[in-house]
């Protein structure tokens, strides 16, 4: 049963108030747009480059149970075990059965936004298992015992001194250390818990339905480690990763990396097909594929196919103005920012995530950075239809009345400007502050002496203008 429910008119009050939190995701924010801005500028053929990005995904969503078939298979064929998931708790007790017959108690974890999608951490450590998280980020938030913030900067929110302080809190490290030696002391750490470790779980972050590969980008190292050093590998990937062909691999990549951090390539692209062979001296010796589906089938059949397109590149958050000014604990959900106000109420229900599909001004920003070109702002739009169909508020039956009568509209607009006009009555205390709240981080606009448009119109009609 889903017993989610987000209040993110609520939580981004709070959001909004934190001042450090603020200033820490505008400044990578900023960074990430900058880095986009110079590596799209330098590539001549990028527009083109998300033309073909996006018909190709639209292959995918538009066959996607037959390629998902079509990668098991492939993938089988070299070696590997496949599960296949309805749904994100079928998902999570594959994953730690896998782990409680192999009788393991530590696994390791590259990012994957899958994994958060099923909770496996927390299904993990009830069946016995403990999970290290290896990407820094997410390893400063495990420690924080915090959720991602950002789908590739998960401790987004947090500034230097912060992670200084938990670093000195749980590694015992000096206090106020600099960003060199927090590095050096994580990697210290997180090479005795791979050496150590039973279990390496990966997400993908693409996966090749014509040779049963999986592809993972990652700029530490830490995913490669993951596959390298236990003998066992969990991957757990949502069947819209797939790809057709591995000659398709190159142009997403391309896309990915220079969205999300203007890189050319990542400093790490581990290409996996099937466990170590006779003879290799890398890879895990057992591979473990759990093919998650929970709600992608019948979205992939439905108005809102392309949020299954999405390359996680976290290219629409950062030029998101609502992600930049309350980061990504508002959302209260996996998937934050543009992507996540669409993909959270689509896979876990409207109920769930009332407010997410108002998180958003319609500037049509995230539209602009999406390298496959995701009709973001458009799906903000269809979901608010949606959730208001059936619904008929007072205000909406009122202004349809209004709306509908020119001398109720024109008596409704005068009133409308004499009450502008005196704004400063409504904020002063005598109401209550009834528009502080919506005030505090927006003008609002006094309308301008003289007569109104309408008049104005008029004579302009009359040719008195
Ligand atoms: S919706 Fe587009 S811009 Fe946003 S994360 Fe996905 S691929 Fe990137």
């Amino acid at each position: 049963m889903n017993d989610r429910h987000n209040n993110f008119r609520k939580a981004s009050v709070s959001a909004v108030a934190d001042e450090v939190l603020g200033a820490a995701v505008r400044k990578t924010a900023e960074l990430f747009v900058s880095m986009r801005a110079a590596s799209i500028a330098e590539f001549a053929g990028f527009e083109d480059l998300r033309d073909w990005g996006r018909s190709r995904k639209l292959e995918v969503s538009g066959r996607l149970e037959e390629f998902a078939l079509e990668f098991a298979n492939r993938v089988e064929a070299a070696g590997a075990i496949v599960h296949f998931a309805h749904d994100a708790a079928e998902a999570a007790d594959i994953a730690a059965g896998i782990a409680v017959k192999q009788g393991a108690c530590t696994a390791v974890k590259s990012k994957s936004m899958t994994a958060e999608e099923i909770s496996l951490n927390e299904v993990m450590m009830q069946a016995g298992v403990t999970v290290t998280e290896t990407d820094l980020g997410e390893y400063i938030i495990q420690l924080a015992g915090e959720k991602p913030s950002h789908i590739i900067a998960p401790a987004i929110h947090k500034d230097r001194n912060q992670v200084a302080q938990l670093f000195h809190r749980f590694l015992g490290t000096a206090p106020g250390l600099d960003v060199d030696s927090l590095v050096r002391a994580a990697r210290k750490t997180l090479r005795d818990r791979f050496l150590a470790a039973e279990i390496g779980i990966t997400g993908a972050n693409f996966a090749v339905a014509e040779t049963g590969t999986l592809v993972l980008v990652t700029n530490e190292g830490n995913g490669r480690m993951t596959t390298t050093l236990p003998p066992v590998q969990i991957a757990i990937m949502g069947i819209d990763k797939i790809i057709p062909k591995i000659s398709d691999l190159p142009g997403f990549l391309t896309l990915l990396t220079r969205s999300a951090t203007g890189q050319t390539i990542s400093s790490y692209v581990t290409i996996i097909t099937g466990p170590r062979k006779p003879g290799e001296e890398e890879g895990p010796e057992v591979l473990h594929v759990v093919l998650l589906d929970n709600g992608r089938s019948p979205l992939a059949r439905g108005p809102f196919r392309e949020i299954l397109h999405c390359l996680h590149c976290g290219a629409c958050l950062n030029h998101c103005p609502v992600y930049r000014a309350v980061g990504g604990h508002a959302y209260e959900s996996v998937y934050t920012g543009p992507m996540g106000d669409v993909l959270s109420p689509l896979l876990w229900g409207m109920k769930a995530y009332p407010d997410l599909p108002d998180a958003c001004t319609l500037c049509g920003r995230c539209a602009e950075a999406c390298p496959v070109r995701i009709p973001l702002p458009e799906y903000h739009r269809k979901l608010r239809i949606l959730r208001a169909e059936g619904q008929t508020p007072w205000t909406a039956g009122a202004s349809g009345a209004i709306g509908a009568n020119p001398l109720l509209y024109r008596a409704n607009l005068g009133l409308l400007r004499q009450i502008l006009a005196h704004h400063k009555w409504l904020l002063n205390g005598r109401t209550g502050g009834a528009l502080e709240a919506w005030t505090t981080c927006r003008e609002l606009p006094r309308p301008k002496a003289g007569p109104g448009f309408r008049a104005w119109w008029g004579d302009r009609e009359r040719g008195r203008l």
